[in-house]
């Protein structure tokens, strides 16, 4: 492969460029979890990350009780060989003891949820019965233990229920309730701050001096960024637009890096006249690696900012939109969940049927923009959004994949198999 070395933002390779893998990897190593634990209740740990272990104080259920609404009986009083009639003694309802004790000849009456009277076994559905007043007859054929449900059948008294790191999910608050736990321990939430850097940015919103002037542009990437950040559980603090200047970004570095946990830009990562993200954060703290052999989204830089002793780490995502979407994605977002709960959560990939045929060339990784639906015989068929360029951000937007073209890819003919990672709540 004959490689070329260039700094533009031209389609062409590097040699000091690192792959997707390698870059994933070494962010993980340089960044250490989140610490500080907070006490919440129950509801409020929705989406956060647990900080503990959880073990089940009791069983659930806690008693042998009824599956079905029916009769409850013992088994050795079941009819063996042709129909029997009972007389209905009483009624056990669920959340209390049945008011008379079981005796053989009789049946009780018992509603699901009920603790099984002493000396019963079995539970017969009521639609199985035929009723007559106050007498049940019963067909032969049951058995013993049928729509009983037992003590710890769900879960035993002792058992792990939940580990320390787990994203709390709906389920969890509903098992964490029936075993009566109201509070939790989780991890305090990360905080984040962006800000986007150009001269040629305005913000919605901002009238002063009326119209976009030649040249201006609405600052979109801390739109999509505030988006993508919102579904992480994490605290937002937006700074704005900050000038293209040396003494503003220090500045705004300065005071990011005294809030937040990480510090993510937009734009300045090149090396043009007026990107001065590099060389600040070079003053400032480290960086890591800046060249990122994938499209889009190359120049990337990843380091920290260290400010009287405290860390915060650093992404410097390219000016592009969709380059700033692909690169959060591939990159600050699974470091945000590894900062929030110390697990690296690997992206869903599907394999689908591609439509399209598919432009690369071999030596970086691509991130195309895709859709992909099912087609009537249930297979994956995945084609190409239109125009793949780093600032056609509609293409996000139609899209419901990526297409994740790997590093010795040279291209996809129509009807290849290849593979997909689609979007989730994140985009
Ligand atoms: P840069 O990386 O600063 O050279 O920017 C690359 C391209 O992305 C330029 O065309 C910028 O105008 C554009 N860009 C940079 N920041 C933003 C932003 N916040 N919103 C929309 N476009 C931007
Ligand atoms: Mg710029």
């Amino acid at each position: 492969m004959t490689i070329k070395k260039q700094t533009s933002c031209a389609d062409d390779f590097e040699t000091d460029a690192i792959s997707v893998e390698e870059a994933q990897k070494r962010i993980f190593a340089e960044i250490d979890p989140v610490k500080g634990i907070e006490k919440l209740t129950l509801r409020n740990c929705l989406n956060r990350f647990l900080a503990e272990d959880i073990t089940s104080p009791i069983n659930v259920p806690s008693h042998t009780n009824s599956a079905m609404d029916g009769y409850a009986i013992a088994a050795v009083d079941l009819p063996k060989d042709k129909e029997q009639s009972y007389q209905v003694s009483t009624t056990a309802y669920a959340g209390a003891p049945a008011p008379e004790a079981y005796k053989q000849g009789q049946i009780i009456r018992i509603m699901t949820g009920a603790v099984m009277p002493e000396g019963t076994d079995t539970v017969i559905m009521q639609e199985m019965v035929e009723r007559n007043n106050n007498t049940v007859t019963i067909k032969e054929g049951h058995k013993k233990g049928q729509n009983v449900r037992y003590p710890g059948e769900d879960i035993n008294k002792g058992s792990q229920i939940l580990s320390a790191g787990r994203q709390i999910t709906a389920a969890d608050l509903g098992i964490l309730a029936s075993l009566g736990i109201g509070e939790l321990h989780v991890f305090r939430k990360p905080r984040i701050a962006f800000f986007s850097t150009g001269d040629e940015l305005r913000s919605i919103g901002d009238i002063r001096g009326g119209a976009l002037k030649e040249g201006e542009i609405y600052d979109s990437n801390r739109y999509t960024l505030f988006g993508m950040l919102k579904n992480l559980q994490v605290d937002i603090i937006d700074m704005g637009v900050i000038r293209d200047t040396k003494d503003a970004i220090r500045a705004a570095f300065i005071s990011a890096s005294e809030m937040a946990d990480f510090v993510i830009t937009s734009g300045g990562v090149s090396v043009g006249e007026a990107d001065y993200i590099k060389p600040t954060l070079k003053e400032l703290g480290d960086t890591h690696f800046w060249k990122i052999a994938m499209k889009p989204g190359r120049p990337l830089t990843f380091g920290c900012l260290n400010n009287n002793g405290s860390k915060s780490w650093f992404f410097g995502l390219p000016g592009n939109p969709v380059a700033v979407m692909v690169t959060f994605l591939q990159f600050v977002q699974p470091a945000i969940r590894y900062l929030a709960s110390g697990n690296i959560i690997s992206p869903i990939t599907l394999q689908a049927t591609c439509t399209s045929k598919l432009y690369k060339r071999a030596g970086r990784t691509e991130f195309q923009r895709g859709i992909f639906e099912q087609t009537t015989d249930g297979k994956l068929q995945v084609k190409r959004t239109g125009q793949q360029g780093s600032g056609i951000l509609t293409s996000m937007s139609i899209a419901n994949c990526f297409i994740h073209l790997p590093m010795e890819s040279t291209g996809v003919s129509e009807g290849e198999t290849i593979e997909i990672i689609p979007f989730t709540g994140a985009i």
